[in-house]
């Protein structure tokens, strides 16, 4: 295991995010990072992804309903975006 630390770029706060070295490389080397980590926490990997706490997202995002696996669905949906996942042909833009 090895542990990141990240800084929260709102609330400066730096929290600990424990992984295995193995999957940190794998993440590195281009996985997604719910492939790479399926054993995190949506808030461990918006602080690997984004720093920011979990504390600050709920200050942003005013949900303070129970950690429901609702969170973690524009966070995949976000991610899938930036390598060129299109959602409407279902596939990565340049590969239909
Ligand atoms: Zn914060």
């Amino acid at each position: 295991m090895m542990t990141i630390l990240t800084t929260c770029p709102i609330c400066g706060k730096v929290n600990e995010v424990n992984v295995k070295f193995e999957d940190y490389l794998r993440w590195q080397g281009g996985d997604l990072i719910q492939d790479a980590f399926p054993y995190l926490s949506a808030n461990d990997r918006e602080l690997l992804l984004s720093g920011i706490c979990p504390q600050c997202w709920d200050k942003m995002y005013g949900e303070d309903d129970d950690e429901s696996e609702d969170s973690t669905d524009w966070e995949e949906y976000d991610y899938d975006f930036e390598f060129g996942f299109d959602p409407y042909a279902g596939c990565y833009t340049g590969e239909c």
